[in-house]
């Protein structure tokens, strides 16, 4: 089983899909690895680093060469993969859904094409997920991302000169991101509340330390909804909820919002109106900007000035924490691949029945076989 591992070319992209712990991981397991010169470069990883691990470093088309396997972060433009080998795997966060001419290629290709990021939310994928692998740490920066902006500080301090009160900080949507944004927050000494349309994050915000802050009158969602994910509110929710937020929001000196909704744009949860109610210097972390934002005029990849309230528009954050998202995303890969070994053939066997070959299969034998991607005009 030769593994190859690519250079990113995505504008911005600075992780890499393997660590040198992820190939000797893999090498153990007896496959040969072949990284790209330069993959690690942003993570701060040398090619040096790669080959003392046990790989080989070159240039793209003798890594591809006889690869069994490709490791990628995003979806490689697909005339770069024109070395690799027909059945090959592609491995990474492939984005289907909009980069569906890609995916048409890879299948051309003959490549057989893995989405990681529909891995499905069951206990034997934990350790598989990049959403979450990534979210944690987008998490935790937009907090600091927001207090490097805000002209005061996080904690209370009593000084010679005089007491400074805690920042209040308010977070909404307890998901992955939100549960990190909180804890980190709590960490640097702010007094932190937060909110999510459903009802078992009650508990985990508290057991954070931080305030729950939640629409009484009208029903959230109970349970496990879809898969862990939220829906969209009815409109009386929605109604109920703009009340809430109108009333704790003028109160808050940092709001992190991370609400998403799969397959659907990000509910707008603070109106322009509602950031005017804010005070002078406070600052809004939307981190869910490439989503069409949680925040109204909040621009993805941007800083804005509206009312004297600053909105970041928090664009794929761990990105800017290249060496531990690479980490976290290449053993997310590690631990899919190692989990379907076989050791008698030397490599992954992906049965066609299995819950997540099912989710995460693309293409297969020239063909686009998703049954998310089958019926969608390319
Ligand atoms: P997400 O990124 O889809 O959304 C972030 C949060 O926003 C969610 O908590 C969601 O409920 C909330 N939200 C959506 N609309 C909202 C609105 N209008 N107002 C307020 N909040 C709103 O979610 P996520 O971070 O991927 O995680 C969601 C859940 O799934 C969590 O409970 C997580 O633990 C679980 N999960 C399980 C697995 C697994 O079992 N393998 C993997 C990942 C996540």
């Amino acid at each position: 089983m030769k593994i190859a591992v690519v250079r990113e070319d995505a504008p911005g992209e600075t992780r890499c899909a393997a660590t040198p712990e992820t190939v000797k991981k893999f090498t153990a397991l007896g496959a040969e690895l072949a990284v790209e010169s330069g993959a690690g470069e942003s993570a701060s990883v040398a090619d040096g680093d790669f080959e003392a691990a046990g790989a080989a470093v070159g240039p793209r088309d003798t890594v591809l060469a006889g690869a069994d396997a490709i490791l990628c972060i995003n979806a490689p433009d697909p005339a770069s993969l024109g070395a690799a080998k027909g059945g090959a795997l592609l491995v990474g966060a492939l984005d289907p859904l909009r980069r569906r001419d890609a995916i048409e290629a890879y299948a051309g290709a003959g490549l057989e094409a893995l989405a990681m990021e529909w891995m499905p939310r069951i206990t034997r994928a934990q350790s598989m997920d990049i959403l979450s692998s990534q979210s944690n740490l987008a998490g935790y920066k937009a907090v600091i991302d927001g207090a490097a902006v805000y002209g005061r500080a996080f904690p209370m301090m009593m000084t010679a000169a005089g007491t400074i009160s805690a920042a209040r900080v308010f977070v909404m949507g307890v998901g992955v991101a939100g549960l990190q944004a909180i804890a980190t927050a709590r960490r640097l000494g702010a007094q932190v509340s937060a909110t999510d349309v459903r009802s078992a994050t009650r508990e985990q915000i508290q057991s954070l330390g931080a305030k729950p802050i939640f629409v009484e009158n009208v029903a959230g969602i109970e349970g496990e909804g879809a898969g862990g994910y939220a829906t969209e509110m009815s409109e009386e929710y929605q109604k109920a909820q703009a009340e809430l937020v109108s009333g704790h929001i003028a109160k808050q000196d940092i709001v992190i919002t991370t609400a998403l909704i799969p397959g659907r744009p990000a509910p707008r949860l603070i109106s322009d109106a509602q950031l005017a109610t804010m005070r002078q210097g406070s600052v809004v972390v939307d981190l869910a900007a490439d989503a069409g934002g949680n925040v109204e005029g909040c621009v993805p990849g941007e800083n804005v000035a509206r009312h004297g309230v600053t909105v970041i528009g928090a664009s794929n954050l761990a990105r800017s924490l290249a060496a531990d998202a690479s980490a976290l995303f290449a053993r997310n890969l590690y631990n899919f691949l190692s989990a379907f070994w076989d050791k008698d053939r030397g490599g992954p066997v992906l049965p066609d029945d299995d819950e997540i070959v099912k989710a995460i299969r693309l293409t297969q034998g020239g063909k686009v076989v998703n049954e998310r991607l089958s019926g969608q005009a390319s």
